[in-house]
């Protein structure tokens, strides 16, 4: 068994449920991951089907930890969706059928016998950045994950906002160009319409159908892995493309630094793989536009530090930082 001074070292089970995959890792309060499970999401089954291979690999986890005598302090679950996190339940997913109001807390204490804490992905991924990647030594962070959709996650003097239904951070839902493309939300403008993956293939898209400025891009909807690839090669409409999301970016992002005065503004997500020089560089250059310089004194504008792993151990880390457990 492994011990830290007299108290056995425990650790927890981070649960990462996302659209495309789900990911279940057993993890010690240092970050050291000693299993992981990983599978597809059987989002054609709907809610039903994913909870019971929740239940499946929790119950794969708990026999591996309880083989090599690790005890479990807590489960942390991070979802791909908005959660009620003082009620323990999802509110829905945006790619899933059957999670409307699901009792997932309760479920899986009464199935496992463990506390378990769920919240959205975005503020586990930021929890995550806090304890083992970017923002450790940090106390302000504004965390943003930038994929399919824009999440957010606010960190305030060390501690998660969540705000009064668990929507604080949600920086996606800035409104950065009034009377703008429709978002997922069913409102005009949103940051997560006009900068997120699906946002700038779709700007991509528009203009290679009205044709006026030259490209190498094929004429058929482009995703936003394509724009950025032409972009390095100095395609003009991918540039273009680039160029408008970077400045989308710059306004919402300028307007949480506004209210939050951070000090570290953490990108995670898909379009973090973006070359640096067409994404991070220039934010960094342009947000001075936006935000006073007293705001940006010290600032640091960065990557996310976690990377494929990164939804499996920020659930781990809202086990151990909100789960009410000495985990460690
Ligand atoms: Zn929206």
């Amino acid at each position: 068994m492994h011990r830290h001074g007299d108290a056995v070292v425990k650790a927890v089970i981070g649960l990462d449920v996302g659209n495309t995959r789900i990911t279940a890792a057993i993890v010690r309060a240092s970050g050291e991951v000693l299993a992981m499970i990983r599978r597809p999401t059987d989002a054609s089954g709907g809610a039903n089907a994913c909870y019971r291979q929740i239940e499946d690999m929790l119950g794969q986890l708990i026999s591996t930890a309880s083989e090599r005598s690790i005890p479990i302090s807590c489960v942390g679950v991070g979802f791909g969706g908005p959660v009620d996190y003082e009620g323990g339940r999802i509110m829905r997913s945006h790619h899933v059928s059957g999670w409307e109001d699901f009792p997932l807390r309760q479920l899986l204490r009464e199935k496992f016998g463990l506390p378990v804490v769920l919240d959205n992905d975005a503020n586990a991924g930021a929890l995550g950045e806090l304890l083992f990647g970017a923002a450790k030594r940090h106390r302000n962070v504004l965390y943003v994950n930038i994929g399919t959709g824009i999440g957010g996650a606010i960190i305030s003097d060390g501690k998660l906002v969540r705000g009064e239904n668990n929507f604080a951070g949600e920086i996606g839902h800035i409104i950065v160009v009034r009377d703008g493309p429709i978002c997922g939300c069913g409102k005009l403008g949103c940051l997560e319409a006009v900068a997120s993956g699906t946002g700038i293939g779709r700007r991509a898209t528009e203009l290679i159908q009205l044709g006026s400025i030259k490209t190498s891009l094929p004429k058929r909807s482009v995703t936003s892995k394509e724009v950025f690839e032409a972009a390095l090669h100095g395609d003009e409409l991918a540039m273009v493309v680039v160029d408008e999301a970077v400045e989308h970016l710059a306004h919402g992002l300028g307007i949480a630094i506004t209210l939050l005065n951070p000090g570290i503004v953490i990108i995670g997500g898909g379009l973090s793989e973006a070359p640096e020089k067409l994404l991070l560089e220039p934010l960094r250059e342009r947000v001075s536009k936006y935000v006073l310089d007293i705001a940006l004194k010290g600032l640091e504008i960065v990557n996310a530090k976690l990377r494929y792993d990164a939804g499996v151990l920020g659930a781990a880390a809202l086990a151990i930082l909100e789960g009410g457990v000495n985990c460690d």
